[in-house]
């Protein structure tokens, strides 16, 4: 990890490595979050996928459904940079982290009157194409319940609304 880290601060310069306790991508700081609280090669795995966000230029996205895309793309980027640096991730770690992201685009776009999956229509809203059902979806990105308290400061200050990448 130690390794890794520093091959990567040479690598990519105009980037910011920090240590936290959860790992992300900032795009308005160009800034990458990592953890050295998991084992070694998921840190790793989890530091190169942030990398990828931030090669991809991940800045930020409209429907739920793209930050799906984004995630599936960040994950296949990763796999690429690994390999320059000669790591391979588990694809059973890549699929169960997207599976976190599709359930909570399923529990999104799941009607809440008639368990039908729906379209988004904007940003913040569904609509049920089965009973015309409208629900609202909370603007806060993918949010991992250890987040919520983060959440609800960023409601109160518009200023943070920039999206971060996980
Ligand atoms: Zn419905
Ligand atoms: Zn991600």
């Amino acid at each position: 990890m130690e390794k890794l880290l520093k091959k990567l601060s040479v690598g990519f310069p105009d980037l910011k490595f920090i240590r936290g306790n959860q790992c992300r991508w900032s795009p308005g700081d160009r800034t990458i979050t990592y953890t050295t609280d998991t084992s070694e090669d998921c840190a790793s795995w989890a530091l190169l996928h942030e990398l990828a966000h931030a090669t991809l230029n991940h800045t930020t996205y409209r429907m739920d459904i793209d930050l799906l895309l984004m995630e599936v793309a960040a994950w296949e980027k990763a796999k690429q940079l690994a390999k320059n640096y000669g790591f391979a991730i588990d694809d059973g770690h890549i699929q169960d982290c997207l599976d976190t992201y599709r359930d909570w685009l399923d529990q999104r776009s799941t009607c809440p009157t008639c368990g039908n999956n729906s379209l988004q229509q904007g940003s913040e809203e569904y609509q049920c194409f089965n009973c015309q059902t409208l629900w609202r979806v909370s603007s806060s990105r993918f949010c991992r319940p250890y987040r919520q308290k983060n959440r609800s400061k960023n409601k109160t200050s518009p200023v943070l609304r920039q999206a971060t990448f996980q």
